[in-house]
């Protein structure tokens, strides 16, 4: 699993610099496809269910799965949620960033920063004996604090030889709830973020996750072993 995580961070991390005005959704497909190609990986999202991508690409008031394109073209000003899932050696890992593009409000700057900030408290809350409900209320109170609303429509997940497993990781939820955390267990954290509603819709591609009332939507994600010494980030 480290080794799949490390991919995938690789090139998320790359794709901070690549993404740019003027580029299409498809360039970020692209720069994916080499990038696992070159490490030896194989995307886990193409195929899963019929999607159609080695990534999702969500841009603005898109939430997730968002479909790469040719004629989605990147300006300045958006936010880029990228959700990368890789598999190597049989086992694997799956990251979120969201990428700003050149000058962003300060209202999408703000909404990044909580997102990203709730998804470190819910790793905090990785430690053995803890149990999901901590990790999802750290995370729900952070973002409802600052005044955005959590994505209840899909949640985080436990991962491992296959993409998606158990337990479901919401990010909501009450604290000493649900599965008790265990040495060894590694879960996909990934808090979806609205700076309006929560309500999300799904648009004619099937896949696309918007939401309803347009508001702007981050999306951060790491996967996180359950270890001794407390969360091990594998996608950092
Ligand atoms: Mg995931």
């Amino acid at each position: 699993m480290s080794g799949a995580c490390r991919i995938v961070a690789e090139i998320l991390e790359g794709l901070k610099s690549h993404v740019a005005d003027g580029i299409t959704t498809a360039d970020i497909e692209a720069f994916v496809d080499e990038g696992l190609r070159k490490r030896g990986a194989v995307a886990a999202f193409r195929g899963y269910r019929g999607f159609p991508s080695s990534v999702c690409v969500s841009v603005n008031e898109q939430v997730i799965h968002g479909i790469p394109s040719g004629s989605a073209r990147i300006k300045n000003g958006d936010i880029v949620s990228i959700d990368l899932g890789a598999v190597f050696e049989g086992f694997f890992g799956d990251a979120a960033i969201t990428v700003p593009v050149g000058n962003i409000s300060q209202q999408a700057r703000r909404l990044m920063e909580v997102t990203e900030q709730s998804l470190q408290y819910g790793i905090e809350m990785v430690v053995e004996g803890n149990r999901i409900g901590d990790i999802s209320s750290a995370i729900q109170k952070h973002v409802e604090a600052n005044g955005y609303s959590v994505v209840r429509a899909f949640v985080g997940h436990g991962i491992g030889r296959s993409l998606h497993e158990d337990p479901a990781v919401p990010n909501f939820g009450k604290p000493g709830q649900g599965p008790r955390l265990k040495e060894g267990m590694t879960l996909a954290i990934e808090p979806m973020v609205n700076a309006g509603g929560c309500d999300v819709r799904i648009l004619a591609d099937d896949w696309t996750a918007v939401t309803t009332d347009g508001s702007l939507s981050a999306h951060f994600e790491h996967t996180v072993a359950v270890t001794k010494k407390g969360p091990k980030i594998l996608t950092k």
